[in-house]
């Protein structure tokens, strides 16, 4: 089912008219009320007057996830808080985090595209979804909480965690669809094995999963351990939240971006040229009707390339292929982003800890896990002969990451001098998972 027929398939010049009309709209709104736009057109020496097509908006000055820091935590916002009903922040970061906000008629916007996704997971108001996606600042929960709402579904706003109530209720309420993450989508199947749990015979007809990479592999192994359709959703709290793209039934390749909302573009990571649609790139978005958080052209770090050509379902917005990585180094452990430098930034608060460390992340048991090794000095090495300050040590560190970035570690301290050093880039991250 097509939610919102006339926009979803409008054809391609439609679409196009409408997208120029309200990005014009936007150029003009961020330029004079948000003081950041107005001096990063100048400084490129354009003006909201100079697009006059949608080819323009290639003469327009990037925005980058530094613009954004440097902004924390409302400098970008073009609405007075009175008009803001909503924040969420990006996951995982404390101090600097991103943070976003909504007035009502963008949260109605947000509601009325996670219900297009949800539609085009097949879904109805006699569907009954159970959103493990976390509720919080994170934009996952409610986000895929208001859309199912907006369907008319009946939502169980089961949140992150508690594995084992979850799988409970998965087998006495009998959802027909479950959101998540994709690595908790296999976690679960596991642990309801491990329970005795047939979690093929449950009633879960589609997963909607996102958040993080995930490959075709793993789409095979949660379909069959979980005896559902997986498809695959996209979307990053800068733009709005889950919902910008959506992967339909019909189609099961590459996700349908919002393009009566969203306008994309594929660029090359290094140069900031703009690619010919199909080609492999960052992918870059403006958002054309949001009020409170507007963003041109904005730089998500994510590598993809856009689907021109038809879809089988009728729907005429262009595809994105899955995300094929990042042209940063960010890190997405459990869902949550994590940056080296951030945790760099904790170890070389301690005492008695050396900047040499090295990140080793993995997936066991379908849950990403890191390994912080890191080097202590030599005075704490030579002073250690009591192993527990050494443990004491390791607890610290674990603790401080846990308070700084949410994420759970595991901290190895290692003899000084002993982890690889670099005479060019550093490259201190071994990414173990095969996703
Ligand atoms: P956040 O703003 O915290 O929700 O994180 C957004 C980021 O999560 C995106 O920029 C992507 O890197 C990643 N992400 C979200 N959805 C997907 C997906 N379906 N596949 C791969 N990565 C995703
Ligand atoms: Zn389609």
């Amino acid at each position: 089912m097509i939610y919102n027929e006339e926009f979803e398939t409008l054809p391609r010049e439609a679409l196009e008219a409408l997208q120029l009309k309200r990005l014009k709209q936007v150029v003009q709104r961020v330029y004079y009320t948000v003081g950041f736009y107005r001096r990063a057109f100048d400084q490129a020496g354009v003006q909201p007057e100079n697009l006059k097509t949608l080819d323009d908006l290639k003469r327009f000055p990037f925005t980058g996830k530094q613009d954004l820091r440097e902004n924390y935590p409302f400098g970008l916002f073009a609405v007075p808080m009175s008009s803001i009903v909503r924040l969420h922040a990006s996951s995982g970061t404390t101090g600097r985090a991103t943070v976003v906000g909504y007035t009502q008629r963008d949260i109605d916007t947000w509601s009325e595209l996670m219900a297009r996704c949800f539609a085009a997971a097949g879904l109805t108001k006699n569907d009954m979804i159970h959103n493990a996606y976390g509720y919080g600042l994170f934009t996952g929960g409610l986000g895929a909480h208001y859309g199912a709402e907006r369907l008319g579904a009946s939502v169980i706003p089961i949140s992150g965690g508690n594995t084992k109530r979850q799988i409970t209720i998965l087998q006495d309420f009998g959802p027909t669809a479950i959101c998540c993450t994709p690595s908790y989508a296999l976690n679960l199947a596991e642990q309801g094995k491990a329970m005795g749990v047939d979690m093929r015979a449950l009633k879960l007809r589609v997963g909607i999963f996102g958040a993080e990479p995930w490959s075709e592999e793993m789409r095979r192994e949660i379909e069959s351990a979980l005896n559902l359709t997986a498809l695959n959703i996209y979307g990053l709290s800068e733009i709005m939240g889950p919902g910008v793209s959506m992967e339909c039934l019909e189609g099961r390749q590459g996700m349908h971006i919002a393009e009566d909302h969203f306008l994309v573009e594929t660029i090359n990571p290094d140069t900031g040229e703009v690619l010919p649609p199909g080609e492999t790139g960052e992918l870059v978005f403006t958002t054309i009707t949001k009020e409170a958080f507007p963003l041109v052209r904005y730089r998500t770090r994510d590598i993809s390339r856009l689907i021109p050509e038809p879809c089988r379902c009728g729907r005429t917005h262009h595809r994105m292929d899955r995300i094929m990585g990042r042209s940063d180094d960010m890190l997405i452990i459990r869902g949550v982003n994590v940056f080296p430098s951030q945790i760099e930034a904790v170890l070389v608060g301690i005492e008695g800890i050396e900047p040499h460390y090295q990140l080793i992340v993995d997936r066991i048991d379908n849950l990403d896990t890191i390994e912080v090794q890191v080097e202590v000095s030599d005075e704490l090495f030579s002073n250690a002969d009591e192993v527990k300050v050494l443990q004491n040590m390791e607890r610290r560190i674990v603790k401080d990451i846990k308070d700084y970035l949410g994420i759970s570690a595991k901290v190895k301290l290692v003899e000084p001098k002993s982890l690889q050093r670099f005479e060019g880039k550093a490259t201190r991250v071994q990414d173990k998972r095969r996703i």
